[in-house]
């Protein structure tokens, strides 16, 4: 019995070491991937549910790391956040999301997701227009995506940022509506041009006919803000028919594929005539 407990402490010991291990490899993974530019821009189709045409995309971080393979933007932004390289990591791949996006068709949009570390900094909205205009990208075509838990930070700084990105023309959406804990009073306060309602609600519509309640409270809402709604992460057609009913909304999830890279993009577009 002895000799299992020790080998028990034995297995715990290392398998914190290994994870350490990982955890050092990594940062020094995102340290290189950086200076080797390893990070790319994929792209998700967004889609007006009534027309069936396509407006835009939404920009998803992808790391081809050279030790580790394909790596989650679940798992390298939160590290990134932690190591104070979110937002060169953000620039490196907005800069070339611009550059892939400019060579679009100029009525759609391109979406990106912000960290609320990101928006901490109050040179933001400054360093993101300098970008913009540095890649020649139009602002109007360019929409920020950002969580609810931003909301929780310095509502006033993150009120006056939304402010001058909308002034230079720049949307703002709230990302992953009603997992996080915003009031109506801070809807009602925060200019947002759309609200994305979180792919966990949009699942519920699997099953026809079972519309949860929050759905509709979450449709009724945007329709009393008079914002504009986009769902995420809609998987089946049968969930496209729940939504069509429910009116003009922007859709976008595995139903119309998964996101591609810029390469995939492009060919998709040249067949549309929109490159
Ligand atoms: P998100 O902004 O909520 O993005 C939607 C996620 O759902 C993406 O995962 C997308 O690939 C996935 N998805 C899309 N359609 C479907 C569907 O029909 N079913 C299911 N199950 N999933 C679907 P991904 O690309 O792994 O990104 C995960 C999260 O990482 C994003 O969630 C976002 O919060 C964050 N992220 C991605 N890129 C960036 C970035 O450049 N900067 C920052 N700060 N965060 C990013
Ligand atoms: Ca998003
Ligand atoms: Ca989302
Ligand atoms: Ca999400």
């Amino acid at each position: 019995a002895k000799k299992q407990g020790r080998n028990r402490h034995f297995w715990f010991e290392s398998s914190m070491e290994n994870e350490l291990r990982f955890r050092n490899q990594l940062e020094s993974g995102i340290r290189r991937g950086l200076a080797q530019q390893e990070f790319v821009p994929y792209y998700e189709q967004q889609i007006d549910i009534d027309t069936g045409q396509l407006v835009g995309f939404e920009m998803l971080a992808r790391w081809h790391s050279e030790q580790l393979g394909l790596v989650s933007p679940e798992i390298f932004i939160p590290i990134a956040e932690e190591m104070g390289l979110i937002s060169q990591l953000s620039e490196q791949l907005m800069d070339r999301a611009f550059m892939d996006a400019r060579e679009w068709d100029d009525d759609l949009t391109l979406a990106i997701n912000i960290s609320p570390v990101q928006l901490r900094d109050p040179w933001f909205a400054q360093r993101l227009l300098k970008r913009l205009i540095e890649t020649n990208f139009p602002p109007r075509r360019l929409e920020i995506e950002i969580t609810e838990s931003c909301l929780h930070e310095n509502i006033g700084l993150v009120r006056s940022m939304i402010i001058s990105l909308r002034n230079q023309g720049v949307q703002v959406s709230l990302d992953d509506f009603g997992t996080g804990y915003s009031s109506l009073e801070q809807l009602r306060n925060l200019p947002f041009d759309r609200i994305k309602i979180d792919r966990s609600f949009v699942r519920e519509l699997r099953e026809p006919g079972t519309r949860s309640r929050l759905i509709d409270a979450i449709v009724a809402l945007g329709r009393e803000l008079e914002l504009p709604l986009t769902a995420e992460g809609v998987e089946s057609e049968e969930i496209l028919t729940e939504l069509r009913s429910m009116g003009q909304i922007k859709a976008q999830g595995y139903v119309y594929g998964k996101p591609e890279s810029a390469q995939k993009v492009r060919e998709r577009l040249a067949t549309q005539g929109r490159l």
